[in-house]
């Protein structure tokens, strides 16, 4: 009988870098958007939010773009965040495929 070493990957988190910053896969929906010239600045992003939108805690998303959402207008532009996570999320969709 032959004992192989058996190390889960799947617990392994999927991490997508983008722009200077590291996206990580929080669960379900959300990421953490870290820069990585500043580790201390981190954000939460989560695309059950607003229908799908997605929402982030940076203060561009929560004063340019959630008071927009919530007069159901469509912002001009969203945060490097949602736009780095959406991206990192797809890429995880087709790995986990
Ligand atoms: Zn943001």
């Amino acid at each position: 009988m032959k004992s192989e070493d058996t190390k889960t990957e799947k617990g392994s988190e999927p991490e997508y870098q983008e722009n200077g910053m590291g996206i990580n896969w929080f669960e379900a929906k959300r990421f953490l958007v870290t820069s990585l010239r500043n580790p201390m600045n981190v954000h939460m992003v989560d695309f059950d939010e607003y229908g799908g939108y997605g929402e982030c805690s940076c203060e561009y998303f929560q004063f340019m773009i959630a008071p927009k959402l919530k007069q159901g207008k469509q912002p001009f532009k969203k945060c490097r965040h949602l736009r780095s996570a959406k991206r990192a999320m797809q890429n995880i969709q087709t790995l986990l495929d």
